[in-house]
């Protein structure tokens, strides 16, 4: 879509940051229009995915510690597979050469031995210079930015490569907001950093975009989503058995999706029905999109069932260019359970059970005055062995002795000095780590779809015309004003339109340059709905023109009503042909 990225520089959606410098690859800037399209495009997602929901936000640093990445598993496997050209020294990920150059689709799920092989197999040549890669070695690449925090380097850090880890950690202090009750919601919306081997396609893959992710906690014997509310939407699912079977995507409502398949898990239906109607309100078309499940090999080993949401980018008559907006996923406990691992905190909930329950609870008072004496130092290490031992093993105390395991030494102590008991013991609940739901979307990505898919060409009165069909909701400006001409009073009463409408919140250009034919070519092309012009008939009868940038259709519409029929037609109340 060269043209549109022509446009997006051209009208400041969007331009590569600092070209006076060069430019460094994977940095974009998102100019005036482009700045209010993302930024409507996060508070539509705040509403339908935390607010609507119910669910707290929070705004975590972008920066954390080495220790927090070595136990969410990133610093060990947040790795793609780089490939060196010899000849023309490009950087390349060596999955998306075999993906280009083969019909092997999903080659990320591949290890680095294996990509050589068919690096090998296939001839794949450097796509910037044409030399042979066959010979080459595949390595990993580590895509996270490290910095050094405060003076000295000995305290090692991170860009965060996504916005959740800061939600992970914290989840103790967050428990205690949502009151320690299951399920509960956490959102964020911010930056994420990733140092992508080959950037491209614009704000598709830059090494700093912007995520919104929500952690949803669950406990999977008790909470249920409320899959009714979208049974009847109807997604575009791609399934992995349709995948492995050369298939095509189809519409299926969620209700019979999650009822008898290809949707495993209840919660993850429910938030692709959530996005593919947040989807379709914001201006994506569906008919473009595919939730695509992921195949057994290419999940992570802990994500139980996981699916793209994905989008057709491609220019008019291309073939299809498929890019991953967001990924749905059921994470388990992985993230929870591996934070509690590497600190002293507990990352569980206290989950009460419906009637108390009585069980039998196996405890130790070991003799110490008894082992201290005998094992010394040791007798500490021992009596903790114990105590673990009674929690999961009561036939261990059932001999003369126990044996347990201390410094890598069995040891054999007396049963009565163990002082083992086990008595019976009513419990209300226990402690359970919850388990996660994650969407996680790439706004840039989403803001990029949105203007692909709405951009057009078409014809009016003979003039060929560009036209960005944006939701009224979604387009940075609502509405431009415009006298005829900037004579006899015509401009004096349309910059005090401007300044009415304005002033209730909409939001408003005016223009009062060149013909009034190229003034509505230009809001055409950043996709204003509607237009009002102040001519000379608005000064005898107090009405002006209102034209709708799709047909172009023009209605009369007093002064008076006006800015209440731009907001109702802005929140889809009326519609122009209404008017
Ligand atoms: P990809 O396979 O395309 O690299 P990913 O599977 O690594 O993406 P996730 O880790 O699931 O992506 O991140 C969630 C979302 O964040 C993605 O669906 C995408 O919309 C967005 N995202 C990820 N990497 C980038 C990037 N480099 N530039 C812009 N958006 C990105």
């Amino acid at each position: 879509m060269k043209a549109l990225a022509e446009l997006a520089k051209r009208r400041g959606f969007f331009f590569q940051t600092g070209s006076a410098y060069g430019g460094v690859s994977g940095f974009y800037t998102y100019g005036p229009h482009g700045a209010t399209l993302k930024a409507t495009v996060e508070s539509a997602w705040r509403e339908r995915w935390a607010t609507r929901e119910g669910h707290d936000e929070i705004d975590a640093p972008t920066i954390m510690p080495e220790a927090v990445f070595e136990a969410s598993g990133h610093l060990d496997g947040f790795d793609d597979l780089l490939v060196e050209c010899p000849a023309c020294e490009q950087s390349h990920r060596a999955d998306h050469l075999v993906e280009g150059q083969t019909d092997i689709a999903e080659a990320e799920s591949y290890t680095a031995k294996e990509i050589e092989g068919l690096l090998a197999e296939h001839g794949i040549t450097c796509p910037s210079c044409g030399a042979p890669l066959a010979e080459e070695p595949v390595e990993q690449f580590n895509l996270m930015f490290e910095t050094a925090i405060g003076p000295g380097s000995t305290n090692r850090g991170y860009l965060r490569p996504e916005t959740a880890q800061g939600i992970f950690v914290d989840f103790p202090r967050l428990r205690e907001y949502a009151r320690g009750e299951l399920p509960f919601g956490v959102a964020q919306i911010g930056r994420a950093y990733r140092n992508e081997i080959s950037p491209r396609n614009a704000i598709v893959r830059t090494r700093e975009f912007n995520q919104a992710e929500l952690e949803l906690f669950f406990d999977p014997d008790e909470d249920e989503p409320d899959l009714e509310s979208v049974a009847d939407v109807e997604a575009p699912l791609f399934s992995a058995e349709a995948q492995t079977a050369d298939g095509e995507p189809s519409f299926q409502t969620i209700g019979a999706a999650v009822e008898s398949g290809p949707i495993a898990d209840d919660w993850v239906g429910y938030y692709v029905g959530v996005a593919t109607a947040w989807y379709d309100r914001i201006g994506i078309d569906l008919d473009r999109v595919r939730f695509r499940q992921h195949q057994a090999a290419e999940r992570a080993h802990y994500a139980r069932d996981c699916w793209d949401a994905e989008a057709d980018v491609s220019g008019p008559g291309q073939d299809p260019e498929w890019i991953e907006l967001a990924g749905i996923a059921n994470r388990g406990t992985y993230d929870l359970s591996h934070h509690e691992a590497h600190t002293d905190e507990r990352y569980r909930v206290f989950s009460e059970y419906d009637e108390p329950r009585t069980v039998e609870r196996a405890s130790v008072e070991p003799d110490m005055a008894a082992l201290g004496p005998e094992y010394g130092s040791q007798a500490a290490d021992i009596a903790a062995a114990l105590e673990d031992l009674a929690e999961t093993d009561q036939r261990a105390f059932e001999g003369e002795t126990v044996a347990v395991e201390v410094d890598g030494e069995t040891v054999e102590i007396p049963t009565e000095q163990t002082g083992f008991a086990v008595e019976e013991v009513t419990e209300r609940g226990e402690q359970i780590t919850p388990h996660v739901i994650e969407p996680s979307m790439g706004i840039d990505r989403t803001v990029y779809t949105i203007l692909v898919h709405a951009y057009d060409e078409d014809e009016i009165d003979g003039e060929e015309r560009t036209v960005l069909r944006l939701p009224p909701e979604m387009a940075p400006t609502l509405v431009g004003v415009f006298p005829l001409m900037d004579k006899d009073g015509l401009g004096e009463q349309a910059r005090n339109l401007a300044a009415d409408l304005r002033a209730v919140g909409l939001s408003v250009t005016y223009d009062d340059s060149g013909a009034i034919g190229r003034r509505y070519r230009r809001q055409d092309e950043i996709g204003t709905p509607y237009c009002v012009t102040v001519d000379y008939e608005s000064l005898d009868d107090g009405t002006v023109t209102v034209r709708d940038r799709d047909t172009t259709d023009q209605v009369r519409v007093g002064i008076d009503e006006l800015a209440a029929t731009l907001a109702a037609l802005q929140d889809g109340e009326l519609a122009f042909d209404q008017l």
